[in-house]
């Protein structure tokens, strides 16, 4: 008999394993058949090892296995993860984080019932859209207001509702594409409006638009050109030439804003964003824009407008198919009333990042750096650059000071302590650029630092 064979023979059967305390453990956390098919997995993995010359593992270490298993098994497959990129607003990450209120708006209205639509004066029927409608009226200046489920939807809803088999006028310079495949001219094609170009990519002035109404004509539509920059010899038309042109024909002004900023962003050093009040004082029939973007809020579309225009987006059968649910409106009136009360720039996750100064940026990195330098690694501070990211404000960054990892004083590849950093319990994504990783502080919530030392320390271990 050989070795191996004894080895074999040393393997505890699944109903010895489910028999001990940990094993029982296992069945009541998790449930016996999962339990039964991780102890299995295990030990069919002790045989694979055993076959390749390794001794019989002990029966804790067969538990612990597959408690492992399950564990992975059942770890959340949406979880949070640290943002250490510094691109504040990152599609891709989840947009923006939510404020401590909304969170708890969130939690107060989705483990029970709530007036989601139901008016409790009248005790009747009513409408999910009121809970947000006064509040956006309030702070933008617009008469009416409606919310979906994101912009896509509304900029589609918009147009189906008052395009549909018409005409709507864009300048070539605005036929973008936003991320994920959204395109405007896709989304204007299934609104089943006819798309009617004007101008070229860098030039349209108000004159184009007007050589191209004819009596099918209905919507003059502005996309604000929110994820690229075209710059030198250009020339666009502003919305109130467009509401000049539109309103002396009796057509209508939509302007998609993408990013819908409530705020002036040159307060922080950023070039202008155009607002929702602006557009809407500037005469446009209907603005959109997103709640996860500039808002600071959750996944949300937003149309504002005149009452009569908004009135007959909401009465289209589309309406009920993009509708918005009941907790992200719980979020998006937590976040509105930030600004309501002024206080979004200190209370919004996103805001709070934008006007972070980059000296207090500065102090959080050489605090990482000194711990991480204390420990004898080989980290150092270094100038560079935030920026906003998601469709919002291209080419527009923020001083800042990063974390370094140079590749020449790393034992290890970049690539490795990225990737560790990822693939742990909660991930942290860094940025690696000629040959050096970053860590940009303003990104990272600042409960959240003692973790990221944590982090590293393990990972350049
Ligand atoms: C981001 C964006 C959209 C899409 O908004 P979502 O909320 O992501 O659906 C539409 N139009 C513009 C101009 C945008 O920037």
């Amino acid at each position: 008999m050989t070795l191996n064979q004894n080895q074999f023979r040393l393997l505890p059967s699944v109903d010895e394993l489910l028999h001990t305390s940990q094993g029982m453990a296992l069945a009541e956390t998790f449930s016996h058949e999962l339990a039964v098919s991780a102890l299995r997995l295990s030990i069919s993995q002790a045989r694979d090892a055993i076959r390749a010359g390794s001794p019989c593992p002990s029966a804790e270490s067969l538990l612990l296995t597959a408690e492992l298993h399950l564990q992975q098994q059942f770890q959340p497959r949406l979880r949070p993860l640290i943002n250490a990129t510094g691109v504040i607003i990152n599609t891709n990450l989840g947009r923006a984080p939510l404020s401590q209120a909304s969170l708890q708006a969130v939690q107060r209205v989705a483990g029970g019932y709530s007036n989601l639509e139901y008016d409790i004066d009248l005790g009747a029927r009513g409408s999910r859209h009121t809970h947000v409608s006064a509040l956006l009226r309030e702070l933008t200046g617009a008469e009416a207001a409606l919310v979906t489920n994101n912009n896509a939807a509304a900029v589609l809803l918009g147009l189906s509702a008052l395009a549909a088999g018409h005409e709507v006028v864009i300048s070539r310079g605005q036929l973008v594409e936003i991320g994920g495949g959204f395109r405007v001219p896709d989304v204007m094609r299934q609104s089943g409006c006819q798309l009617v170009e004007v101008g070229t990519t860098n030039r349209t002035r108000i004159a184009d638009y007007a050589a191209a109404l004819t009596d099918r004509t209905a919507v003059l539509l502005s996309v604000h050109p929110s994820n690229f920059l075209i710059t030198g010899f250009t020339e666009s038309t502003s919305i109130a030439s467009l509401v000049e042109l539109a309103h002396e024909r009796g057509l209508l002004v939509m302007d998609d804003l993408g990013s819908g900023c409530l705020l002036n962003c040159e307060q922080y050093g950023l070039s202008h964003e155009p607002t929702p009040q602006e557009s809407l004082a500037a005469g446009a029939d209907l603005v959109c824009f997103s709640g996860d973007k500039l808002l600071g809020g959750p996944q949300a579309g937003i149309i504002l407008g005149k009452a009569e225009v908004v009135a007959r987006v909401a009465r289209h059968p589309l309406m009920r198919a993009m509708r918005i649910d009941k907790m992200t409106l719980a979020a998006l009136e937590a976040t509105l009333r930030h600004y309501q009360l002024g206080e979004a720039e200190i209370r919004i996750p996103i805001w709070r990042m934008i006007s972070t100064p980059a000296e207090k940026v500065a102090r959080r990195a050489a605090d990482w750096a000194h711990q991480l330098t204390a420990q004898g690694l080989a980290v150092h501070t270094q100038p560079g650059q935030s920026t906003i990211g998601g469709g919002s404000l291209p080419g527009e960054t923020l001083p800042t000071m990063l974390l370094a990892l140079d590749a020449v004083s790393c034992s290890l590849p970049l690539e490795t302590i990225s990737q560790r950093l990822r693939t742990r319990h909660t991930p942290i994504i860094t940025r690696i650029s000629r040959d050096t990783l970053y860590l940009d502080p303003r990104t990272v919530l600042e409960e959240q630092d003692a973790e990221v030392i944590a982090a590293l320390q393990a990972a350049l271990a």
